[in-house]
């Protein structure tokens, strides 16, 4: 297959696609590989995934360079990413002998508990985040004593094709970790099904995250899906309005709005809503779009013509605001603002481009009101200077990951992921270490 930069649909690679049988070949090679990986002193890993974030730290720029040509990301994006892809591993070194079993207290013997790996284990991996969500399944994967698959998406296998190289320079035996690149509906499909998979690590659309659940039922494999979102920036009258707006073009424009915890729907108390739209078409326009191999870019182009077509579905008639974006070749789309009704489709369907709905609400109740009124639950932010009415609202929405005056959502220590239809299962932090591992509780009689 052959890959384009978006930004100037220029081919920049052409891949072969694997098939079932060479899926088959690489759950096999991981079955054979996973009980000496099993067997690895537990220092020992910790120094392999050590010397894996090292390697990543020092190839950063040419991964940084990889990910911007072929997702299209702002350079300055592609090299914190690929920071915190060093961190990730970083972390699951440390990680290594810190996640253990319990001893529990039972009549007529010793009762303890034992954090069993998986065995082989399949990640699915989308094409916004490439390195990035790799990285979140890939650390406590192996952390927890499994081999795996890693699928990434059709789109951007590049940064997954060389750090499965990394790995192997790391010292990580061969075997332990397998890169195929091919179709979700092939290869991806063939892992869901395969019966030496114990498990799928899924990052993707919601409709997809259903089919791989499906599939999953015919061999009980243990899921964890990461889907969809469509999350609200609640600002509320007494916020700090001015950081409220210049902050929040870049909670949804960000990556070109391809993201998952874009914070598309802005809620905006009534009586500040004139002030604030003021406030943020301001910001909007300061948004930098252009060249991702320039310093000062902050927003590139979609990933493909086809995400291009489907996102303008969404805008129809003049918006609120028009950016600018280049013209000619690339898959360029400016940041949008319209005005709109939660039950319009750009406020209930996850737009993944730079969309964002920016929807009055009346008082505290209308607002979480609102910001429940979605089927996904993954991400969104809560704007107050009233310390008790954050913790309220935070409380009262039905998400995964919330922040109160700030936008982020994703950070190496502490758990991602939804709720509802966004998904189940946490990546990140401690937490993450729960999906790769199987409690075994044995009983001793004394
Ligand atoms: P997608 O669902 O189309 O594809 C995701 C992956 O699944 C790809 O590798 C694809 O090849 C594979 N796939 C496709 N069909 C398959 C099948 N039948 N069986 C097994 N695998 C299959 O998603 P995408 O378009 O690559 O990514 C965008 C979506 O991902 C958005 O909905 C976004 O919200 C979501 N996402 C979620 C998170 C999160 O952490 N919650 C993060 C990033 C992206």
């Amino acid at each position: 297959m052959q890959l384009v930069n978006p930004a100037t649909e220029e081919p920049i690679a052409e891949l072969e696609q694997a098939g079932v049988e060479e899926t088959d070949v690489a759950v096999a090679r991981a079955k054979a590989a996973f009980p000496a990986w099993r067997a690895v002193t537990p220092a020992d890993r910790a120094r392999l995934l050590r010397r894996l974030a090292t390697l990543v730290e020092e190839n950063g720029e040419e991964l940084a360079r990889i990910e911007t040509r072929n997702v299209g990301k702002p350079i300055s994006d592609s090299r914190g990413e690929v920071a915190m892809v060093a961190d990730v591993f970083h972390f699951y070194a440390g990680a290594v002998d810190k996640h253990h079993g319990e001893t529990i207290p039972v009549a007529g013997g010793v009762d303890m508990t034992f954090r069993e790996p998986l065995g082989v284990v399949g990640l699915i991996v989308p094409w916004n985040f490439p390195l990035n969500i790799s990285s979140w399944k890939l650390g406590p994967a192996l952390a927890s004593c499994n081999t795996v698959v890693l699928k990434p998406a059709e789109l951007t296998p590049l940064s997954a094709v060389r750090l499965g190289e990394l790995a192997l320079e790391a010292g990580i035996p061969e075997g332990v970790v397998n890169v195929v690149v091919g179709k979700g509906s092939i290869v991806g499909q063939r892992l869901v099904e395969h019966p030496d998979v114990a498990k799928i690590g899924f990052t993707g659309s919601t409709e997809v995250g259903r089919s791989v659940m499906e599939g999953a039922a015919a061999t009980i494999k243990r899921v964890t899906l990461e889907l969809g979102g469509k999350s609200a920036n609640v600002i509320f009258a007494d916020a700090d309005l001015e950081a409220a707006a210049a902050a929040a073009p870049y909670a949804v424009f960000g990556n070109a709005g391809q993201d998952c915890c874009a914070r598309s729907r802005i809620l905006v108390e009534r009586s500040a809503y004139d002030r604030f739209l003021e406030l943020l078409v301001e910001a909007t326009r300061g948004v930098k779009v252009g060249d991702p191999e320039a310093e000062s870019t902050e927003m590139g182009p979609l990933i493909s013509a086809e995400q291009r077509e489907k996102v303008a579905s969404f805008v129809d008639g003049e918006p609120l605001f028009r950016g600018d974006a280049p013209d000619g070749r690339g898959f360029w789309f400016p940041c949008t603002l319209v005005e709109a009704s939660n039950d319009d489709r750009v406020a209930r369907e996850e737009v993944f481009g730079p969309v964002a709905a920016v929807i009055p609400f009346a008082d505290e109740d209308d607002a979480i009101r609102l910001a429940n009124a979605t089927p996904y639950g993954l991400s969104g932010s809560i704007w107050t200077e009233n310390g008790a009415r954050a913790l309220r609202v935070a409380r009262a929405i039905d998400a995964g990951v919330l922040s109160l005056n700030a936008n982020t959502s994703v950070r190496v220590q502490t758990p991602f992921g939804g709720f509802k239809q966004s998904g189940f299962g946490r990546e990140l932090g401690m937490h993450a270490l729960a999906g790769y591992s199987e409690i075994k509780n044995v009983f001793v009689a004394t």
